[in-house]
């Protein structure tokens, strides 16, 4: 088998852990299995270089913070080749640019256009492990470019789909994917599988186990997918196509996303092709913007639109935003930094009624208000305040019968 292995930040996390990462990869290529290793950077390594150059400018040059976050996964790369090779085991790294990753030029989350994989093609022949640099990519002009945070797992769903890998692990510093984040909810269960979609709905409401674009490109190629962790041999959570016992299940997780800010403009006029300029504005700007209220307007004229954005897009949102303000005489505009989204998903809400008012009722019997709502076939999403998002989902989980043995 041809086997892509992709380790995160934990476990490769510190030198021990990245012999660990080398022991596991040896034992794979011993079993008889062709091996392509992707790497995060070590545990904290991005973080602390958002820090550093953070403490140097409040907004840095997009493309000067992607040629720095890159480096973070070339460490770990070159330190994973060298422990492989202390054991006896031929492996080469490379990053992204070598891999031939060529993306767009959407700098700090660009998007693959394609892999031409060559080198890594050639080096598997010669009987090497690559170690690929996860997370980032090159354009057409040679600049480099990383793929969002959380991106070495695109780097290992992509390079799966070009090689034709028949099984792309995901190890992570826990045993799956749960029902719900189970460091904040001990009890959350592991699932065996899940299917693409689900999967696709819970990493896009928040659960970072797997980044939302790499589901997505692993459901458009059919990769096959398991999450599992480096730090047990038990056998993880499949991610695959849906299947008709899926259905039988009402919820089968809750997510919860603490990384985006609501904006909200006072008082627009109430006129067509408002809600267009404002959010084309946005867009041109790679800008994803996710729930959107506007109401009617009591008197026809002018009313309130609320939106939500990323917090790392936030202030280059309420710029374009102080513009569009001005432009149309809007009144003024607010930030609200302090909320959360919690979100409940499951293919089985096709089929069931009264889950929307099962949660709103969770909700509101603890207590907490909802500030916004958003509905899919498959999802139902509510904005709450930050401070409440812990007990939340605790209690949503618990309301849907998550925690129960199943
Ligand atoms: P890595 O560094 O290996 O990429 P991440 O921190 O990106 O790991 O993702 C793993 C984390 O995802 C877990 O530690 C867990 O806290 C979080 N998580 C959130 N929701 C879930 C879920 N439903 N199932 C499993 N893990 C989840
Ligand atoms: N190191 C990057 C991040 O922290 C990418 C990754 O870990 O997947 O977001
Ligand atoms: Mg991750």
């Amino acid at each position: 088998m041809l086997i892509v292995q992709k380790y995160g930040g934990t476990s490769v996390g510190s030198i021990e852990r990245i012999k660990a990462v080398a022991e596991r990869v040896a034992r794979t290529k011993r079993d008889g299995n062709d091996v392509v290793v992707v790497v995060s950077a070590m545990a904290g390594e991005t973080d602390k270089l958002i820090s550093y150059a953070r403490e140097i400018s409040p907004s840095p040059p997009d493309r000067e913070m992607d040629l720095l976050l890159s480096s973070g996964e070339r460490i770990s790369a070159a330190l994973t080749a060298i422990a492989l090779n202390e054991l006896g085991v031929k492996a080469v790294s490379f990053t992204g640019r070598q891999v031939g990753i060529i993306t767009d030029k959407a700098h700090t989350k660009a998007r693959i256009e394609r892999i031409t994989a060559e080198r890594v093609e050639e080096a598997l022949r010669k009987g090497f492990i690559p170690v690929i640099a996860g997370f980032q990519g090159i354009t057409e002009t040679s600049e480099v470019t990383t793929l969002g945070r959380g991106g070495s797992d695109l780097t290992a769903v992509a390079v799966s789909a070009a090689l034709g890998a028949d099984l792309c692990e995901i190890y992570t510093d826990v045993e799956g994917v749960f029902t719900t984040d189970p460091t904040i909810v001990p009890e959350a269960r592991k699932l065996e599988k899940i299917s693409y979609e689900e999967m696709l709905e819970l990493a896009s409401l928040g659960a970072k186990v797997l980044q939302t674009r790499s589901v997505e490109f692993a459901m458009k190629y059919s990769v096959p997918l398991v999450v599992r962790s480096s730090f047990s041999d038990k056998p993880g959570t499949l991610v695959v196509k849906e299947d008709r016992d899926m259905e039988k299940v009402v919820v089968s997780g809750v997510a919860y996303d603490k990384n985006q800010s609501k904006i909200t403009i006072l008082s627009v006029p109430d006129r067509p092709g408002i809600a267009a300029r404002l959010f084309k504005s946005i867009a041109d700007e790679n800008i994803v913007v996710d729930m959107i209220v506007q109401n009617v307007s009591s008197d026809g004229k002018a009313t309130d639109i609320s939106f939500t954005v990323p917090k790392p897009d936030l202030q280059k949102a309420v710029g374009i935003v102080e513009e569009i303000v001005k432009e149309l005489g809007a009144k003024g505009l607010s930030v609200d930094d302090g909320i959360a989204k919690v979100s409940i998903i499951g293919v089985g809400m096709k089929t069931h009624s009264g889950v929307a008012a099962r949660m709103f009722e969770t909700l509101a019997s603890h207590g907490i208000n909802i500030m916004m709502i958003s509905t899919s076939e498959i999802k139902i999403s509510c904005v709450i305040e930050s401070k409440y998002t812990e007990l939340a989902v605790r209690a949503l989980h618990d309301a849907f019968g998550l925690s129960a043995q199943g």
